[in-house]
């Protein structure tokens, strides 16, 4: 299993040069087996979500690698909607939520299960501001914990399919998220409100809009949010397609956006790996992490050089975002927020 891994390190190494002091911010990577990342160091974030193994089985996955590298690995914990609404249910989220932040957990995530899944008993749908979630965000602001949410999809579910879009690919074979039509579900606008409730109310917790606050369409909107709180930062995961499409559009001002908000936005790629990766097959393997591998090349040529890929069926020339900006954007913000032990 390892030489497999091995090999493909031994072949990408020098293509992937310049990214060694990188961090990925935003990962779903349970690497059992040793790969030779290009990155220094990755954030693997627990989403509960029964596709990527459960809850639990991420946090024993995630918490394992901190334990055996906490300077490459950090880890975000989340809590189960299981029970929700019913006695107790706070009391036991807490508590292990306490229990993961005593265990080296760098933050906590809040998915979209919440808002666009969740209802309550009396079939009504459940947002992240409603009441019966506010003792876990005091908990976690007492905690000056780090809060990551992820409370809508991209505009473009609520929208006609269309091949332009960088979503196209996702929403054309994931329906079940394709709101398009529906009159039965919140709007992407309720569910932005909702989660700029929790980033007003507690103005000493740290949130960290995941995919660039599901704003990705509207970068000014997600200005005018980092203008207005200082608590509130974003990621880039898995919103490539989407940079790609503002870059087509006006490069000069996608970079100015980088500039401007260097010491708030974390480069993450949201690569997602199902399965601990010495649970595949051994001959998967290596594909597995080339395709890794060979993303991550295409993020590094979109920020760090002028070089023009093909994105998102666009042809883009790349950010060539200077040191000042590349540093804080792929190491620094990483650092100061989910390593702060250095
Ligand atoms: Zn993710």
């Amino acid at each position: 299993m390892v030489e497999v891994a091995m090999v493909v390190e031994a072949v990408l190494r020098v293509r992937l040069g310049g990214m060694n002091t990188w961090i990925d911010a935003h990962a779903h990577l349970p690497l059992d087996v040793e790969v030779g990342l290009p990155v220094e160091r990755v954030v693997n974030i627990c989403v509960d979500h029964r596709d990527l193994g459960g809850l639990e089985a991420q946090r024993d996955w995630y918490r394992g690698l901190v334990r055996g590298d906490g300077r490459r690995w950090g880890w975000v914990t989340s809590f189960s909607l299981d029970g929700f609404g019913s006695t107790g249910w706070a009391d036991r989220e807490v508590a292990r939520l306490d229990a993961d932040l005593a265990a080296g957990a760098c933050g906590v995530k809040v998915w979209k299960n919440v808002g666009m899944e969740l209802k309550d008993d009396a079939g009504n749908w459940v947002f992240v501001d409603d009441a019966r979630f506010s003792p876990v965000f005091e908990f976690l602001a007492g905690r000056r914990a780090k809060l990551l949410m992820h409370q809508a999809e991209p505009i473009a579910a609520w929208l006609p399919l269309d091949p332009g879009n960088p979503h196209f690919g996702y929403y054309s074979t994931a329906s079940k998220w394709h709101w398009h039509g529906r009159t039965d579900v919140p709007s992407h606008a309720h569910l932005i409100a909702a989660r700029d409730h929790i980033i007003e109310r507690y103005p000493e917790m740290t949130v960290i809009g995941l995919h660039l606050g599901s704003q990705e369409h509207d970068l000014p909107a997600v200005e005018e949010r980092l203008a207005r709180w200082e608590n509130y930062h974003v990621d880039t995961a898995a919103r490539l397609g989407d940079l790609a499409v503002a870059c087509h559009n006006d490069r000069d001002g996608l970079i100015r956006f980088f500039e401007r908000w260097k010491d708030r936005v974390l480069w993450g790629v949201d690569w997602v790996l199902t399965q601990p990766l010495g649970t595949l097959p051994v001959e998967k393997q290596g594909g597995v992490v080339q395709g890794l591998l060979r993303h991550y090349e295409v993020e590094r040529k979109f920020f760090a050089t002028d070089e023009t890929q093909r994105i998102a069926g666009r042809e883009v020339r790349g950010l060539a975002l200077p040191e000042s900006v590349l540093a804080p954007l792929t190491r620094g913000n990483a650092l100061r927020l989910y390593f702060p032990g250095g």
